[in-house]
């Protein structure tokens, strides 16, 4: 009896399956093992029944490493009009931050190293002076991010002590930063004063004592207390600060370096105003309003910076060297007042007008609409958009978007079109992320410069 070949039952040995012609095509480009790793899975399914041959088992392989190389990280369109989202990277850098980190990023830096004396730097030495001179402070230095920051300067001047802080700020911001559990962390006894809706000077004054280190007062940046309330204002603490001889420290957040009034948008705190009341530190993000990469900053009086900085916790939280140049690089921008606006991103797109991105929306509306089909209806409208990072949440800046409805009559199906709308826009190759309200997605054109890139997306996917 002649044997009859059964190929579509075994799966043939891995070394075999290995000197497949395409098999070494994949081996060539990705290596031995990965291609070996997958090739094992992909003979253990037909072992299984789920595929039967040669071709099945390449595209498996070929399947899979795809899917373990793809970035996990990519660029996406923020169309939520929320400019500085946090679970989207907060701001944009400019061109000038990228150059500053690809030049270090690539080889040796004078990252700690002082070029004038050849001795050892500080890596603070790159950012601090620029810092001083845009916020007026005596010194500044840096740590990987705001809470970071926070946490610092409580251990460095207040650990085992005591910190006066109103009830109207025990913050929370983004469920991961509670400032009653940074402070116990920070080895701080928090001592509450006040209501949460009133705090008035004597309940500072009669709070001070032999153990207190210092008042705190964060910038209530995610809510407001409005109505029957009072809260001191910086002079006012750094009056009483001063007579008793404690440090002040105010926890800005998002602390912006320029007056945004002046620009149309709504008032955040300004660094330097803050300093000038007398207040002994700040503290604020990079990568708010501020629209550099993610850090923390840590302004004010030499001697206080001097004792943070020598902290043991610093070392822990201190920056790499691209987010120094990052930061350097963008501070450098504040330097001309009449440009910074259009050369910070964050900032540009904050102050675009809605005149322009109407005419973004405009522009795309056709090829969205094409790209879509009939099913949903689409159209351009007027929205809000939020500055985010916990910014000034009431206020909102006029902008406009393209919605999509379903043109269902029927409830269910609506939302089940929106739904796997956002998916389709989700699994673009740049995905694209908008917002979904009042049985609409909307697309908020605010934080799309550059339309082309998207417009091409939508031309390949029809
Ligand atoms: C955002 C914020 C923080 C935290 O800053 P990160 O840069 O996100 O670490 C702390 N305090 C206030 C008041 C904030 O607004």
């Amino acid at each position: 009896m002649t044997e009859v070949a059964q190929p579509m039952h075994r799966p043939p040995a891995v070394d075999k399956a290995l000197k497949w012609p395409d098999m070494q095509a994949l081996v060539a480009i990705h290596g031995r093992a990965l291609v070996l790793e997958c090739l094992r899975v992909a003979l253990e399914s037909w072992r299984q029944g789920h595929i039967s041959d040669e071709a099945d088992v390449l595209h498996a392989v070929q399947r899979q490493i795809e899917q373990l190389l793809a970035p996990s990280m990519r660029a996406v369109f923020n169309l939520t009009g929320t400019v500085l989202h946090t679970n989207l990277g907060r701001a944009p850098l400019p061109p000038e931050a990228i150059e500053a980190m690809t030049a270090v990023a690539v080889g040796a830096s004078n990252l700690e190293f002082d070029l004038e004396t050849g001795q050892r730097g500080d890596r603070d030495d790159h950012v601090e002076q620029w810092i001083c001179r845009l916020t007026g402070a005596e010194a500044a230095t840096v740590v990987n991010n705001n809470a970071a920051a926070v946490l610092l300067v409580l251990n460095a001047l207040a650990n085992r002590r005591e910190v006066v802080v109103s009830r109207g700020e025990l913050i929370e911001i983004g469920g991961s930063f509670r400032l009653p559990d940074i402070m116990a962390r920070a080895g701080c006894k928090l001592h509450e004063v006040g209501a949460t809706n009133r705090t008035h000077a004597k309940d500072y004054v009669e709070a001070i004592g032999p153990r207190t280190a210092l008042l705190l007062k964060a910038h209530t940046s995610n809510y407001r207390i409005e109505g029957f309330s009072t809260a001191l204002s910086e002079a006012q603490l750094a009056e009483i600060a001063r007579a008793h001889q404690v440090p002040l420290m105010v926890d800005l957040g998002a602390g912006s370096l320029i007056d945004l009034q002046a620009l149309g948008l709504p008032a955040e705190p300004v660094v330097s105003r803050v300093l000038q009341q007398g207040v002994d530190v700040v503290t604020f993000s990079g990568d708010k309003l501020l629209g550099g990469p993610q850090a923390g900053i840590i302004a004010g009086r030499a001697d206080l910076i001097a004792r943070i900085r020598k902290s043991p916790l610093k070392r822990a939280l201190r920056c790499d060297k691209m987010t120094l140049a990052a930061l350097e690089a963008v501070l450098r921008l504040y330097a001309d007042p009449q440009t910074l606006v259009q050369r910070i991103p964050a900032l540009r797109l904050l102050t675009r007008s809605q005149a322009d991105i109407q005419s973004t929306a405009e522009q795309l509306l056709p090829r969205l609409q094409a790209w879509v089909g009939e099913a949903l209806e689409v159209d351009v409208c007027a929205v809000s958009s939020q500055i985010g990072s916990g910014s000034l949440p009431l206020e909102v800046l006029p902008s406009a978007a393209l919605r999509l409805r379903s043109r269902s009559a029927n409830k269910r199906t609506r939302s089940r079109d929106l739904r796997t709308l956002a998916e389709r826009l989700r699994q673009l190759p740049q995905p694209v992320i908008g917002r979904i309200a009042d049985d609409s997605m909307l697309l908020d054109c605010r934080c799309l410069e550059h339309p082309e890139t998207l417009l091409a997306q939508w031309v390949t996917e029809a």
